[in-house]
Order: structure tokens, then C-alpha cells, then sequence
């Protein structure tokens, strides 16, 4: 099997004004962000208004840079949006696509997303594409059933691993302080990872990260399942120490 190096992923949502921003990511860099310092690849992905901020704060550590959304197009009449060329003038390297609160709040579609994943890839980003079933939808047991979807509506035919991340956020997971049994995760990413070889020879290679309430106190069982290459964070990436401390349990 391909290596795959795991990837701890702090999606900082719409928090933070310059200082906080600063500082966190400060606190990161200088805890964790060593090279060396742990044995995953870490990034951080703040508002888009600190993101060339940040990029300052980062120079010389390891900790790697990403937007929380792009636009598909590449610029344009599109008030309010940014590019991801754009994101990596900025200095990121990474955006997240797709992430459940852009598709519930603005209403994002399979193909919007699919879009704005290709836009990424195309301007040089590695596009983290979240997928991720309901509350509704899990009870029902269309979990399975709703990445396949998902992932034949959302992810590039072809996609290369180096510029391919796959998020499996469980909606009902976000920030509620509720996962999946592990069992459930497990299947969810071997799941994942079968339909991506549908799509992309790379499928083997393409890091797929667990979402969903993750924290200190359950990063190790989580991020030792097979198939699981690391962790979308939210809530936790906004406290130093939690977001140091699930970097840490990285196998
Ligand atoms: C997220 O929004 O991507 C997320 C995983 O949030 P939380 O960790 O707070 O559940």
C-alpha cells in the first residue's frame, strides 16, 4: 500500500479577529510546528481574512497554510468570493471544499463542489472535498449509500493524491460532541475508499481524514483505524494545547 503521511487539519470556521489568529497560530507553530516535532503533516485553515497574516506567522515551521472555501471560477463578477489562485497568493496551499456548513448554508451542490475542487487543483491547491451523510440519513442507514454519492458527484475524475484530500464529516457529528463508533468510522473510510477507486487510479494514495468532534481525548483510537490518514478538526483546532495534543497522537 502507498504510504500515506497523516494530516491533522485545523478548520478554524469564521473565529478569530487578527490577534486571536496570531496567536493561535503562534502557539501552534511554536508547540508543534517544529520540523520533526510530530509525525503528521499539520495545516491550518483560517478565515480568509488572516490567511496572508498567518502566512507570515508560519515561515519557517512546518505547519502548512489552507482556505475554507474558493470559488469555482478563476475571477469575475463575484462579489464576496475569493479564487483559489487567489488562496495561494495568499499563501495557502490547501482549501477545504465542500465541508457541510457550506453546503447546508449555501445550499452547495455535488457538482458546485465537484467545481469548486477543480478550481483548486487547477490553481496548484490540494483540495480537502468533505463528504457526509445526515443524522436523518445515518439513522436510516444510508450512510454507505450517501458518500458513494457524494464522491461520484464531488470528486475529480482522475484526482492525483498529491492534490486530493477526502474529508468524511459525519453532519450530525460536527461539533456536537458525538461520533460513529469506531466500527462505523472504519467502514465509512474502507467504504470511501473503494469508490474512490472508481474514479482515480491514485485511490490507494489519497489521504482520507476523519471530521466529526474529534479531541485529545479520542484522537488515538480514532486516528489508529485502517483507512483513516488523519483528522479534520474544528472546535478543538481553535484551543492550541487540544489541537498540539491530537497532533500528538498521531501514530
Ligand atoms: C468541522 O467543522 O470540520 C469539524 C470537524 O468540527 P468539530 O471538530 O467541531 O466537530
Amino acid at each position: 500500500m502507498a504510504a500515506r503521511r497523516p494530516l491533522i487539519a485545523g478548520n478554524w470556521k469564521m473565529n478569530g479577529l487578527k490577534l486571536d489568529g496570531l496567536t493561535l497560530a503562534q502557539a501552534v507553530a511554536q508547540d508543534v510546528g517544529k520540523p520533526g516535532a510530530v509525525g503528521c503533516e499539520l495545516l491550518v485553515c483560517p478565515p480568509a481574512t488572516l490567511v496572508m497574516t498567518i502566512a507570515h506567522v508560519l515561515v519557517g515551521s512546518s505547519v502548512g497554510l489552507g482556505g475554507q472555501d474558493c470559488h469555482a471560477k478563476v475571477s469575475g463578477a463575484h462579489t464576496g468570493d475569493i479564487s483559489a489562485a487567489m488562496l495561494r497568493d495568499a499563501g495557502a496551499a490547501y482549501v477545504i471544499v465542500g465541508h457541510s456548513e457550506r453546503r447546508t448554508d449555501h445550499g452547495e451542490s455535488d457538482a458546485q463542489v465537484l467545481a469548486k475542487a477543480q478550481a483548486a487543483q487547477a490553481a496548484g491547491l490540494t483540495a480537502i472535498i468533505c463528504i457526509g451523510e445526515t443524522e436523518a440519513q445515518y439513522v436510516a442507514g444510508q450512510t454507505l449509500d450517501v458518500l458513494s454519492r457524494q464522491i461520484a458527484g464531488s470528486v475529480p475524475d482522475g484526482a492525483k493524491a498529491a492534490a486530493t484530500v477526502v474529508a468524511y464529516e459525519p453532519v450530525w457529528a460536527i461539533g456536537t460532541g458525538r461520533t460513529p463508533t469506531n466500527d462505523e468510522i472504519a467502514a465509512a473510510h474502507a467504504h470511501i475508499r473503494k469508490e474512490l477507486a472508481k474514479r482515480t487510479a491514485d485511490a490507494a494514495a489519497v489521504r482520507l481524514l476523519y471530521g466529526g468532534s474529534v479531541k485529545p481525548s479520542n484522537a488515538a483510537e480514532i486516528l489508529r483505524l485502517p483507512d483513516v490518514d488523519g483528522a479534520l478538526v474544528g472546535g478543538a483546532s481553535l484551543i492550541a494545547a487540544d489541537f498540539a495534543a491530537i497532533a500528538r497522537s498521531c501514530p
